[in-house]
C-alpha cells in the first residue's frame, strides 16, 4: 500500500505525544526528530524536509498549542496542514484554451506511464466534459508505442492520429493538429517520446514540438515509485520545457511517498492528476488535503476534530478525556456525550468521517433512527444513580428491572450495555493512541 511506512512512522510519532496529557518542549522535539526521519526514509527531498520540520516545529512550540487542552491533536493538525501546503493546498484544474482545441502535450521518461495516461486522460475528459479528444501518436522510438496508443483509442472509442514510425515527430504533430482543426476536436493530447534518462536529443525534439504546437498544458508524467529520482526528473524537464503540471502514476503501488511530497516544492509546478491503477478509469484529480489525510492514515478524522473543537465545551471535553484515560467513563457521561454528538450534526455523516468507516460496506445502508437515541436515553434514565456510575453493577435481575422501567425489551437493554462497554474500551484505547483496537471494532 502506498505511504504505508510513512503513515506508520508518523502515527508512532503522534502516539508518543498522545500518551501524555501535557506535552513539553522536549516531547515536541522528540516527535519532530521522528517525523524528520520518517520523511527522509520515505525519500522526500532533503530541502523539503528541512523547511517542513522548521515550520512545524515553530508552530508546535507556540504557547497556544502547548498550553491547550489537546496539544497532541493540535500538533497532528499542524502536521496535516503543512503536508497539505507542501503538496500545493488546493486542486489545480487543467489549463483550457479560450478556443478549441485545448492542446495537451504529455512528456516523461520511458515506462513512467505516459501512453497509458494519455488514454486515461482522454477517458476522463470524455466522461467528465463529454469532450471529443484526438490523440496524436508522436512516440516513434519506443517499440510498439504507436500500436499501444491505437489499441487504447479503439478500446475507448477515441480517434488516434498516427503516421507510423518513419516520419519526424514534429511533422506528425503538425499534421495531427491540422486533422483536429478539420474535425473540430475540442482537445488534442500528444503522446511524445520518452527515454530511459533525460538526454539532449530528446529535449530538443520536445522543445521543437512545444514551439510548433503552443500547448496550453505540458504535463509531465512521473512514476511515483522512483521517489527522489522522480523529483530530479521533474526538475530536469521543468528547466528545459517549463512544464505546467505533473501526473504522478502508480500510486496504487507501494510507493514510499517521496515524489508526492517533493515535486511541488522543488519545481513549483502543481500535481494535477494521480494514476492509481492500470485500467483506463484509474486517474483521479489530485487533492493535496485528501492526500495529506491519506498519508496520516486518518480518514477524515481532521474534519471531525474540527467539528468537535467547534461544538465541544473545551472544559467538559478535558474532563471526558480524563475519564477515558482512567477508564471511569460512566452512563452519565454517556448521556452527555449523546447530547453533544447530536449537536454536531447528522450522525450518519459524522460516523463516516472516522477512518475505516467511510467505505465500510456495513454502513452502506446505515441509518440511525432518532427514536433509537430516545430509547437508549430511556434505558439510562431507568438506572439508579449508583448503576449509572458503576455499570458493573448491572446484573441480570437489575437489567430486568431496567427493561420493565424503560418499557424496552430485555434484549435491547443487554445490547445497549454491551455496546457501551465496547465503546468504552475503544475510547480508552484511542486515548492511549492505540488505533489497532479501534480498527478491530470497525471491521477492518
Ligand atoms: P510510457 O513508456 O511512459 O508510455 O509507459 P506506459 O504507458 O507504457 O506504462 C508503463 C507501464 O506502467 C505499463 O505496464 C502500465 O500499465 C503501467 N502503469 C501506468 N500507469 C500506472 C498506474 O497508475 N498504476 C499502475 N499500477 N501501473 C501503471
Amino acid at each position: 500500500m502506498a505511504f504505508e511506512g510513512l503513515s506508520e512512522r508518523l502515527q508512532k510519532a503522534f502516539s508518543g505525544l498522545r500518551r501524555k496529557g501535557k506535552v513539553s518542549e522536549d516531547d515536541v522535539r522528540t516527535a519532530m526528530r521522528e517525523i524528520r526521519l520518517a520523511l527522509l526514509e520515505a525519500d522526500v527531498n532533503f530541502g523539503v524536509v528541512k523547511d517542513f520540520i522548521k515550520t512545524v516545529r515553530e508552530q508546535a512550540l507556540g504557547a497556544e498549542v502547548l498550553d491547550s487542552l489537546t496539544p497532541a491533536q493540535q500538533i497532528i493538525k499542524i502536521v496535516n496542514d503543512e503536508l497539505t501546503k507542501t503538496m500545493g493546498e488546493a486542486a489545480v484544474p487543467l489549463n483550457k484554451s479560450p478556443h478549441i482545441p485545448t492542446i495537451i502535450m504529455m512528456v516523461g521518461l520511458q515506462g513512467a506511464g505516459k501512453t497509458t495516461t494519455v488514454g486515461k486522460l482522454s477517458n476522463y475528459l470524455k466522461e467528465n466534459e463529454k469532450a471529443r479528444p484526438l490523440l496524436i501518436a508522436a512516440d516513434i522510438y519506443r517499440p510498439a508505442a504507436v500500436d499501444q496508443l491505437k489499441t487504447i483509442g479503439e478500446q475507448l472509442s477515441v480517434p488516434v492520429f498516427d503516421m507510423g514510425v518513419d516520419t519526424d515527430p514534429v511533422e506528425i504533430v503538425r499534421q495531427g493538429l491540422a486533422q483536429a482543426a478539420l474535425q473540430h476536436n475540442d482537445y488534442v493530447i500528444i503522446d511524445t517520446a520518452g527515454r530511459l534518462q533525460i538526454d539532449e536529443k530528446l529535449m530538443t525534439e520536445l522543445a521543437n514540438i512545444k514551439e510548433l504546437a503552443h500547448p496550453d498544458e505540458i504535463l509531465l508524467v512521473v512514476d511515483s515509485m522512483t521517489g527522489q529520482a522522480a523529483t530530479e526528473v521533474a526538475q530536469g524537464f521543468n528547466d528545459r520545457l517549463d512544464i505546467t503540471g505533473v501526473v504522478l502514476t502508480k500510486l496504487d503501488g507501494d510507493t514510499r511517498g517521496g515524489a508526492a511530497l517533493s515535486i511541488r516544492q522543488v519545481t513549483g509546478k502543481p500535481i494535477k492528476f494521480i494514476g492509481q491503477g492500470e485500467k483506463m478509469d484509474a486517474l483521479d484529480v489530485f487533492y493535496p488535503d485528501r492526500m495529506a489525510n491519506r498519508i496520516l492514515g486518518m480518514g477524515d478524522m481532521l474534519t471531525l476534530i474540527d467539528k468537535a473543537q467547534k461544538n465541544y465545551d473545551q472544559k467538559q471535553a478535558a474532563e471526558v478525556a480524563e475519564k477515558m484515560r482512567t477508564n471511569t467513563f460512566d452512563f452519565n457521561d454517556f448521556l452527555d456525550q449523546m447530547d453533544q454528538v447530536a449537536g454536531m450534526g447528522n450522525f450518519e455523516d459524522i460516523i463516516k468521517m472516522i477512518p475505516g468507516m467511510a467505505n465500510n460496506p456495513a454502513l452502506k445502508n446505515f441509518q440511525m433512527n432518532p427514536k433509537d437515541i430516545d430509547h437508549m436515553k430511556a434505558i439510562v434514565y431507568s438506572m439508579t444513580a449508583k448503576e449509572r456510575e458503576d455499570p458493573d453493577l448491572l446484573n441480570p435481575s437489575r437489567r430486568r428491572r431496567i427493561a420493565a422501567g424503560s418499557g424496552r425489551p430485555i434484549v435491547e437493554v443487554n445490547r445497549m450495555i454491551k455496546q457501551f462497554n465496547q465503546s468504552k474500551k475503544m475510547m480508552t484505547q484511542m486515548y492511549k493512541g492505540n488505533f489497532s483496537g479501534m480498527e478491530g471494532m470497525m471491521g477492518n
